[in-house]
């Protein structure tokens, strides 16, 4: 797991298999897949690990409750086969969460319970609870903070929950118990084809060292979310775009807002999306917005607008309306959806996967979720088995355990444990962050090996001196770099934060 010992990996490798762009779901689930096949593969990631969407989503591992309304059978179909997969394979990072939808009608308590009975058949023989209907003095009893007013009761469904960045940790340190070479801050920025007419040769710079890298393979991955079209560009300068962008923002509040292990789910706000508020880690967690953008930025924050938006929807359903003082923390993802010529909006486009292979061969995988990654990989690997004239192997993942490099997953204070912010964390633990999973800074430490950094800020501005001089002993940083670090993590966390109106 040192970086030298992987730079030297890199340089005297004479050809992977599969070289894989971006270290989100999308690339970690890759990696794994090809390397549990037996393949050798590299992966090279710009930022840290789960920087990207993959850090920032709602956290839910769900068949997509929306997709069924819009008649999407097969999709919902597919995402809840792999969410009981997900459940399976990682247990220490999923769970079931039961959500409540309120009703103000008999018309909509009839409507939402045939539709979630109909979720229940899709899933099949799942080991999720099932739907149940809860009467409005049920309703008022097991979520005391909900408003009755109108209230006719509800339908409770079951979904899972996840810890994302946690999960894409995981997935890449999986992978490396499987051979494949892994590199963070490691930002490719040229490809180049090869004696055949395949894109083959990649080149990236260590933005560690500033030092330039070539690494060859026989078939290239894009798996860089919302930049897939650049790195296209990189391949073809011509090659005309395939996604459009929008950004989703959540907002963290206090627990006590919805006290409980109930979400809620809105399924129709006033900007016809659904909005939920999740407990999670001991906190709650309310999102999310969809705002058209025209380039995904990097470290995307939520606009004041989507904010507002959050807080007033979520203050029209719980008793206590939650204001921009009561906010902890707030995060933003961006959505990177495939076009269809035909649709104007991105509320409308497809969130399945698609995969696009480029006349010199640069496949490209985008869309889709979380939920269906270990899928969207191992379409993924078929297709480039097939672009790079290899002998096939089968997809092994269905039953692969994604472990943790935690000593004890039970016992860890960073699997996900529903009524706790874990936000403890000692200096053997970052020792082990930076040994076992990559981790270079204190933001990769406080945003992602933990995610102290949007549970509590506070508490994480008052670890970020121990993290850096622990880091810095391991990584032989110097004292400026341990300066430079605090202020830029600062930068960070702050960032996250809001000032109340
Ligand atoms: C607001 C929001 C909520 C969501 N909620 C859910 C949910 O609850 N459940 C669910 O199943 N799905 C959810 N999703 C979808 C899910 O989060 C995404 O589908 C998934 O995270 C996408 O992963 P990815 O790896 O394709 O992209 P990313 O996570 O963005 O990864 C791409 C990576 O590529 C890297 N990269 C880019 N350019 C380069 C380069 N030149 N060199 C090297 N690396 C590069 C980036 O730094 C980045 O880390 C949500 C999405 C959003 C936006």
């Amino acid at each position: 797991m040192n970086r030298d010992a992987v730079l030297e990996i890199i340089q005297s490798t004479d050809r992977f298999d599969i070289i894989v762009v971006g270290g989100g779901a999308s690339g970690a689930g890759i990696a794994l897949d090809a390397a549990s096949r037996g393949l050798r593969v590299c992966l090279l990631e710009r930022f840290d690990f789960s920087s990207g969407t993959s850090s920032r989503s709602t956290k839910l591992v769900h068949g997509g409750v929306r997709y069924l309304r819009q008649g999407n059978i097969s999709l919902v179909r597919d995402a809840l086969h792999e969410r009981d997969l997900l459940l399976a394979n990682a247990p220490h990072l999923v769970r079931d969460l039961p959500f409540f939808i309120p009703c103000y009608s008999r018309f909509e308590k009839i409507w939402y319970s045939a539709g979630l009975s109909a979720y229940d058949i899709l899933a099949g023989r799942h080991r999720f609870g099932r739907k149940t209907v809860w009467t409005r003095t049920q309703s008022s009893e097991r979520l005391p903070t909900l408003r009755t007013e109108s209230l006719r009761g509800g339908v409770v469904y079951h979904d899972g929950q996840f810890d994302d960045a946690r999960l894409n940790i995981d997935l890449i340190y999986s992978a490396v118990r499987h051979h494949a070479v892994v590199l963070n801050y490691a930002r490719v920025v040229a490809l180049s084809k090869g004696e055949s007419w395949l894109v083959e040769r990649v080149k990236f710079v260590d933005d560690e060292t500033g030092q330039e890298h070539h690494v060859s393979g026989r078939c290239v991955v894009n798996a860089t979310g919302a930049e897939v079209d650049d790195l296209r560009n990189m391949d073809d300068p011509t090659a005309a775009p395939i996604v459009a962008c929008s950004r989703g923002s959540h907002v963290v509040l206090d627990a006590s807002f919805l006290p409980g292990q109930t979400a809620l789910m809105i399924p129709k706000t006033p900007d016809r999306r659904v909005l939920f508020a999740i407990p999670w880690h001991g906190r709650l967690v309310v999102g999310t917005t969809d705002v058209g953008i025209d380039r995904p930025a990097v470290d995307p924050v939520p606009s004041d607008e989507e904010i507002d938006f959050i807080l007033t929807t979520a203050g029209r359903y719980l008793t206590r309306a939650p204001t921009r003082g009561d906010v902890i923390s707030t995060f933003a993802g961006i959505r990177p959806l495939v076009r269809h010529a035909h649709v104007g909006s991105t509320s409308q486009l497809s969130r399945d996967h698609s995969i696009t292979v480029s006349p010199s061969g640069l496949l490209t995988l985008t869309g889709g979720k979380w939920t269906t990654y270990r899928r969207m990989a191992e379409d993924a690997v078929n297709q480039a088995i097939k672009l790079a004239g290899l002998a096939p192997r089968d997809c092994v993942t269905r039953t692969l355990t994604i472990v943790t490099s935690s000593p004890s997953t039970s016992s860890s204070s960073h699997t996900l444990d529903p009524n706790a912010h874990p936000c403890a964390i000692s200096d053997a633990d970052v020792v082990r962050f930076a040994r076992h999973e990559f981790a270079r800074t204190p933001d990769d430490v406080l945003a992602r090996r933990t995610r102290i950094a949007v549970l509590d800020p506070a508490r994480a501005l008052a670890l970020l001196p121990m993290i850096a001089h622990a880091l810095a002993r391991e990584l032989n940083h110097d004292h400026a770099w341990i300066k430079l670090q605090i202020a830029r993590t600062t930068n960070l966390i702050n960032r996250r934060r809001i000032t109340p109106a």
